[in-house]
Parts: C-alpha cells; structure tokens; sequence
C-alpha cells in the first residue's frame, strides 16, 4: 500500500479514569502547563522555572537536600540514577525484595557488579527488618535498599526500622518513593534517607517522563568519594547536579515541557496541603475497602501493611481475569491493573492516586465491578456504595 499522509488522523484517545497503578489521571491545569511555549533550556526565565521546581520538592520529599531534582526520565531512571551513582563494582547492597520493583533493584545491583545482598520475602507482606538485620550482622554494605510503596502488591513497608539497620551499619539508606511520593508521608531528612527516586505519574498526578530524585549530603560524598567514574554518562549526578546547580553547565537538553508540567503539579499539591492530601488518601482508600468488603471480596494484603494508593483485590475463584479488566475499561472507561509476575492472574490493583482519589472515582469503581461480577455470575453482595457512603459520611463529606 502507498504511504499517505492524511492516514493518520489527530489524536484523540477520548476519555478514560485511571484508576490502575500508573499513569493516575493528570488535573487540565498541568496539561495546559505542558503546552506552554518550549523555550530554551539557560533561558533565565526556565532557570527560574527550575529553582521553584526543586523548592517544590524539597518541600514535597520534606528535605532541604541540595541535589534534589527531576531526573530526565521515568521513574526506572530515577532507580538507576540512585546505584549507577553509589554503587562501584565490588560494593556489597543490601536490597529488599517482596515484589517486582525490589527485584528490578537487584536486576540493577547485578549489571553494576554491586555484591548483591537479596533479602527475599513474601509477596504481599512487608519485609521483616529482623530479616534485614541478620543479613547485615558482620558486613559493612555501602547501600540498604528497599521500596516504600510497592505498587506490584499494594504493601507499604515501615521505614523506621530499616533506617536504624543503615545508620547502624554505616550503609546509604536507599528508597523508591515511586508510588508513595505525593500520597503518603515519606519525610527524607527525618527518615534518614540518603538517596531516593520517585516517578510523576503515580500520586503526582503529571503524565509519565520525569523522575525527581534526592541525595543526602552523606549520598553526595559517597559519589565525591567514588574511586571509578559513575558508569552511566546520561545519569551521573556530579554532571547533571552541575546544571541544576549555580554553574548552570550544559550536560544535555532539559526536557522543558515536561518540567512546566510538574513544576504546576507540585503547585496544585503545595496549593492542598501535604496533610490534607494524605487524609485525602486515606479516606478515599478506606471508603474503597468499606465497599469491597461488603461486597465480599478479599484483599491480598493484611489491613496494617496495606497502601492507601494501590488496593489489590483477590480475584474471586473461577473469574476470569481478562474479561473482567476489558469490561471495566470499554463498558466504564476504567482502566485497573492486573497482577505481575507471580500474582498475574491472582489480583487486580486499583489506584487511588493523586487527582484520582476521589469519592467520584471510588462510587464508579465500586457499581461498574459490582454490575460486571454479577454478569459473570459472581454472588456479589449488595450494600457496597451505602458501604462507602458511610466513611465519607462519617468524616462530614
Ligand atoms: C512505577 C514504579 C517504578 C518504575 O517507574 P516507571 O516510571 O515505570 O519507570 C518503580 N518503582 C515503583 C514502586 C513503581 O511503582
């Protein structure tokens, strides 16, 4: 067939509600931010764009580390960026792992000839730091990793403890702040962390493409100290950190758009307050479970351990997966997550992130998966929205 131009028509996706683990739905404002002109990356008036961004998030991460930054890239780069800069071949890493992104920390470990220190727990459950502790008795690893919000299972791990194991064994403590960042408390420079990523598209609410990073001062001289140059040209952070810092030294285009888009997100989130934004997230995740309970469904995760951002829900015995999703997302518009990995099959994960935590999207989730089940045939127990009601009834909504 002939190539001919006017095949391609305009984009139009139409309308969706993202209600899976990432991307989450991104608020107009931060697309109309996006669609500003593209200017140049040492424009003064992007230089100023960049400073209020990193003071945005400073103030989101809680920290008043110098190198904290948007990482060219989503947030997998964000990941990288934080061992391809600390971690020198040799160096032993303690890495957690009780889902997917743990072992995507280790895959990395690996390639980077880091002695890899794999503590292995169940998927679903948070890591025993007694666990952790053993693993580290005798030894004296350069990084203690681990994932705070991991979005494969819906399991928020405690910090608290793993940050005494670090400082006691002199290790950088290391945390993927993918998921949690912009929807629960992650506090870096109380919690110890030397080095953490996030992503924007979770509970950030911006499309997928940035990953803000930030590293302690301890971080900044372990990468001062290095005795090899950081294998990665596009992610060593003594380069880019240049450009984001006084010097404004090139190192490579600064995606531009993309930064107005967070930089306007990270507005509208200091604009709600971090604390009501985290209310926010949990009443909408408790609201969600009030339902799903009455309706009879289970949860993969034990109440305590579980994230207010990412549900996952046991799929009932005999239904089928697939159907299920694709009804959600042609007959509702929803798009949910199925399971990774060893749960694929086993659970459907439902976001509550950022601009889509609403009361809205919980009352639409809830009678689209209850009229799709009783399709299906499932026995669903009715009561779910009156279910939900209640919570937000009850904190005056
Ligand atoms: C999404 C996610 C990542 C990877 O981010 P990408 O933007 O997909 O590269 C890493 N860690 C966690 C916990 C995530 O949820």
């Amino acid at each position: 067939m002939a190539f001919n131009p006017n095949h391609f028509r305009d984009i139009d996706p139409g309308q969706r509600v993202l209600m899976g683990p990432g991307p989450s739905d991104v608020p107009p404002r931060v697309l109309q931010a996006m669609s500003a002109p593209c200017i140049g990356h040492l424009d003064p008036y992007f230089l100023a764009v960049m400073d209020e961004t990193q003071q945005l998030l400073r103030h989101l991460f809680r920290t008043n580390n110098a190198l904290t930054i948007p990482v060219s890239g989503t947030g997998s780069a964000g990941m990288e960026t934080c061992f391809v800069n600390l971690v020198e071949p040799g160096d032993e890493v303690v890495v957690c792992v009780n889902g997917v992104f743990g072992t995507r920390m280790s895959d990395i470990v690996n390639r980077l000839g880091g002695k890899l220190i794999r503590v292995d727990g169940q998927w679903g459950r948070a890591i025993d730091p007694e666990r952790v502790r053993e693993a580290v008795k005798g030894r004296s690893p350069k990084v203690l990793a681990v994932v705070h919000a991991e979005t494969s299972t819906g399991v928020c791990q405690p910090l608290e403890d793993l940050s005494s194991i670090a400082k006691e064994s002199g290790a950088l403590f290391l945390v993927d702040m993918v998921t949690s960042l912009g929807g629960m408390e992650v506090a870096i420079d109380e919690m110890g962390i030397d080095a953490a990523y996030s992503g924007t598209q979770k509970c950030i609410s911006c499309p997928p493409g940035l990953s803000p990073i930030s590293f302690s001062d301890k971080a900044m001289e372990a990468l001062r100290n290095r005795k090899s140059p950081v294998s990665s040209w596009y992610l060593d952070m003594s380069m880019v950190g240049s450009y984001w810092g006084a010097e404004r030294k090139y190192h490579h285009t600064a995606p531009i758009n993309m930064i107005y888009g967070l930089r306007e997100a990270l507005r509208i989130i200091a604009e709600e307050g971090l604390e009501a934004r985290f209310a926010r997230h949990r009443l909408n995740h408790r609201a969600l479970m009030a339902g799903l309970e009455t309706m009879g469904l289970d949860m993969l995760v034990p109440e305590t351990e579980r994230l207010p951002m990412l549900n996952a829900i046991r799929i009932p015995e005999g239904v089928d997966d697939v159907k299920v999703r694709k009804a959600l997302l042609t007959e509702f518009g929803i798009e949910i997550g199925g399971g990774l990995g060893e749960l694929a099959g086993k659970i459907w994960r439902v976001g509550l992130m950022g601009h889509g935590a609403r009361p809205k999207n919980v009352f639409l989730f809830l009678s689209a998966l209850e009229t799709i089940l009783r399709a299906e045939g499932v026995k669903v127990k009715s009561g779910a929205l009156d279910a939900a009601a209640e919570v937000y009834g009850a904190e005056g909504l």
